[in-house]
């Protein structure tokens, strides 16, 4: 039997959250471990994106002559599910097409009933839910499927589901993913400490956080590691809800001198010193935070529960440590107004985020906003028909109209951009000498992002180059950093400085003589200087290296010398 679990394409392209749309749902890797383990014959198909070469679906489907497609699918991702469905059916009728994820679970009733492609739905957790139907599917059918609990079905014209599928009690003993696939999102949880009602975490995954054990967790990040992945997102809810685990982990990173660097996701009242120390020092970079609002009336609305104090005092922590701390906030919320606004900009000038996210406020099936939605407006599940990614609240609301929207959105983004350098020149660091080279990494990075990452495409934040200048400047006060040589360096050269590029470089290849790049942007400076011998002889050690062969083969035309390596 040959399985495809595909991964569909959205019907809009996201800006600010690319990173979190192109990648598998890291619950399709633990679905296909799992057919693995049981010799199955499955493949794993990424098409978030597979509607720019739409002509490329019905050409695999036709080739690849699956017998059984399971689509991932979140909410804003159902529409790309059902016309893949759609061709698949029209290549092959006898294909069973398998809906699964958190959007068909909270909507299972709704696909079965309009959408004639959709064959199953699993319910909730997949993993043994999906192997079951697989099993079924290919036996001779004499078990009733009333007995495979957690899936939804047709039956005589009706979507009817089984009983609900019970948590699995222990997550080690699901596969490693790792055994089989690279991939970069992991997660040591299932479950959330919080019950936030905008969210459908709360539901799908139930009232318990359970955890992998350490074991699992490092052994899974040490095979992707020697696979060569370095850096991962810690995607879960809050990655930090049990303080020795994550202490542990943290440890046996370090002790088995993984070199990676990940990012996680937290809530402000699950971190403290010891957990954010030990983080920074196995590799963490970034935390994520949904703080949401500054006005506590909105954030009581949502449920958040957490008080500015602790959401302030988290953020200067984390920052204190060398971590980038990322705030996400949502706004369009019932009673969002100016003043609402203005309350968040003013927590935004108060914990100084490095890095912030705006949302739009969603309303998705799986919660208490949804329900809520549904009794306002005496609507049905049939709202999904539309052919729209999502509901927004502010759309559901005559207090709130589009034009107050998007003038909130530009208010919140252009007080965040405005103030970042502030922002940044403010930073204080802890005083910890084991910590400086981490210092040093951190300012490094933080310089990068100005320079030539994601902050240097936006004009709303001024004095982009001095703020580069001086991160680059403190990174070098804490340690040598082979980063900051290099970007202080080209920063010089790009002002034509390249006496000072070259004394810059030399003090960096004086501590990190091998570095291809430092070695390389010396050579480039020797050239502008007119040295092309001394430039040819840097490039020569990194003829693996295409700029290097380039930038030599200038040389030997400056020098008059024939290039070797011209046939
Ligand atoms: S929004 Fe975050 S903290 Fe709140 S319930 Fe969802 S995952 Fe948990």
């Amino acid at each position: 039997m040959k399985i495809l679990l595909i991964y569909p394409y959205f019907l809009e392209t996201r800006v600010h959250t690319a990173e979190d749309v192109r990648a598998v749902p890291l619950g399709v890797y633990y679905v296909a471990s799992v057919l693995k383990e049981n010799q199955y014959d499955v493949e794993i198909l990424n098409w978030y994106n597979i509607n720019t070469t739409p002509h490329k679906i019905s050409e695999v489907l036709a080739e690849k002559k699956p017998d059984v497609i399971g689509f991932s699918i979140l909410h804003a991702n159902r529409w790309g599910g059902i016309e893949i469905a759609r061709i698949a059916k029209q290549i092959d009728p006898r294909v069973t097409i398998v809906f699964g994820g958190i959007g068909a679970t909270f909507l299972w009733s709704h696909f079965l009933t309009h959408f004639c492609e959709v064959d199953y739905v699993v319910i909730g957790e997949g993993e043994y839910t999906f192997l079951n139907l697989i099993k079924y599917l290919e036996s001779d059918r004499s078990q009733a499927i009333e007995t495979i609990k957690g899936i939804a079905f047709r039956h005589d014209g009706q979507a009817i589901r089984t009983r609900e599928t019970e948590a699995i009690g222990c997550l080690d003993d699901l596969p490693v993913p790792a055994k089989y696939f690279s991939y970069q999102h992991l997660s040591l949880t299932r479950g959330c400490a919080g019950k936030c009602n905008f969210c459908g975490s709360p539901r799908f995954w139930g009232n318990n956080v359970r955890f992998h054990s350490v074991d699992y967790f490092v052994d899974q990040i040490e095979r992707l590691y020697r696979k060569g992945s370095r850096f991962f997102y810690f995607s879960d809810d809050t990655f930090t809800v049990n303080r020795k685990r994550v202490v542990d982990i943290c440890k046996r990173i370090i002790e088995k001198e993984l070199d990676i660097t990940w990012s996680a996701i937290s809530r402000v009242d699950y971190v403290s010193t010891e957990i954010l120390y030990w983080m920074r020092k196995a590799g963490c970079i970034q935390i994520s935070y949904g703080v949401e609002s500054g006005s506590e009336k909105i954030r009581n609305f949502l449920q958040k529960k957490i008080t500015t104090a602790k959401i302030r005092k988290a953020f200067a922590l984390t920052q204190s440590y060398g971590i980038m701390a990322r705030a996400y906030f949502i706004y369009g919320c019932p009673q969002e107004s100016r003043q609402t606004i203005d309350e968040t900009i003013a927590l935004i000038e108060d914990i100084k985020p490095l890095s912030a996210i705006f949302y739009i406020l969603d309303i998705f099936p799986g919660t208490r906003l949804y329900e809520d939605f549904k009794h306002r407006l005496g609507v049905s599940d049939d709202i999904w028909l539309n052919r729209a990614e999502d509901i927004m609240y502010f759309e559901t609301d005559p207090n709130l109209t589009r034009e107050m929207i998007l003038d909130f959105g530009q208010k919140l983004r252009l007080a965040f951009y405005e103030r970042l350098t502030g922002f940044t020149e403010a930073l204080q660091l802890i005083d910890r000498k084991d910590l400086y080279p981490l210092h040093a990494d951190f300012y490094s990075r933080l310089a990068m992002t100005f320079d030539h990452g994601d902050y240097s495409r936006i004009d709303a934040i001024k004095h982009k180059e001095s703020i580069t200048e001086k991160l680059y400047r403190r990174s070098l006060t804490y340690y040598p950093n082979a980063r900051a040589y290099l970007g202080f360096g080209i920063l010089t050269q790009k002002r034509g400085a390249y006496r000072e590029s070259g004394r810059i470089l030399s003090q960096g290849l004086s501590q990190f003589p091998g570095d291809p790049q430092l070695n390389i942007s010396m050579g480039v400076c020797l050239m502008n200087l007119g040295e092309y011998e001394q430039a040819l002889s840097r490039f020569l050690g990194f003829q693996d290296v295409k700029e290097a062969v380039q930038f030599a083969a200038e040389c030997y035309k400056a020098l008059g010398i024939e290039d070797p390596n011209v046939a």
